[in-house]
């Protein structure tokens, strides 16, 4: 393949400009920021379900606080019906009363036991309470870090992509210089190699593949013409002659 030595240069431009959008998309892709939000994100799943889970605990606690006062309620209602039967005088055998002042005294006790229960969910409910308040201060905060983060992610995006819109058109003035055969090798070098189809020869070395070309090869390269497409024998790569490559 023939190209003028111009455009051989130019297709080293070509693939600097290349080099630099690779580079933006690997430095968008490995942004600190991904890594940060996904560690704050999964930070958050985490107190979300403690969160609800203290809520849970919460309404659960809440309902059986109403159902300890019901039955405290309900035992006071018959101890104060008993005491009123005692009152009312209308018991008269000792059995009976004896019976009912015993009933008066065991409920007593009832009352006392389920006033216990009522307090001891009381406690288990203000305790889920604050625990809910903590857990969503919490993730109130973890949600400021993760619209932070986000923010400064967006923000350094927006600086990659508006480099790389300029780099592209950069990229296809250039390109479009380049003779269409050159540039179609180019392309296809440039996937075989990991992003390097062209390369410079700088002081007897390809700086594709960083080999020093042997004597004879050196030789094959200061024999052809200018216009000729060298190849480097060792990685293939378009090998462009520059007043620096030591021939
Ligand atoms: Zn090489």
């Amino acid at each position: 393949m023939n190209a003028a030595p111009a455009d051989q240069i130019r297709l080293l431009d070509v693939q600097a400009l290349d080099l630099r959008l690779s580079q933006l998309a690997h430095k968008r892709r490995s942004l600190p920021e991904h890594a940060e939000i996904e560690a704050l994100n999964a930070d958050l799943a985490q107190l979300r379900d403690l969160l609800v889970a203290a809520r849970t605990e919460e309404s659960d606690t809440a309902r059986e606080q109403t159902k300890a006062e019901q039955d405290v309620d309900q035992v006071r209602q018959r101890a104060a019906r008993d005491q009123q039967r005692l009152d009312s005088g209308a018991v008269t055998s000792p059995k009976d009363l004896e019976n009912l002042q015993h009933e008066i005294t065991s409920l007593a006790k009832r009352q006392s036991d389920l006033e216990d229960v009522v307090l001891e969910v009381m406690e288990r409910r203000e305790s889920a309470q604050e625990r809910a308040g903590e857990l969503t201060g919490r993730v109130e905060s973890v949600e400021g870090k993760v619209a932070d983060a986000t923010s400064r992610r967006d923000a350094a995006q927006r600086e990659i992509d508006d480099e790389a819109a300029t780099v592209t058109k950069e990229r296809e003035v250039t390109a479009a210089a380049v003779p269409a055969d050159l540039l179609a090798l180019y392309e296809k070098l440039r996937v075989q190699q990991g992003g390097v189809g062209a390369a410079r020869l700088y002081q007897r070395r390809c700086e594709g593949c960083r080999q020093e070309l042997a004597i004879t090869e050196l030789n094959e390269v200061r024999a052809a013409a200018p216009d000729t497409v060298v190849r480097c024998e060792n990685c293939r790569r378009i090998l462009v002659r520059t007043p620096e490559s030591g021939l």
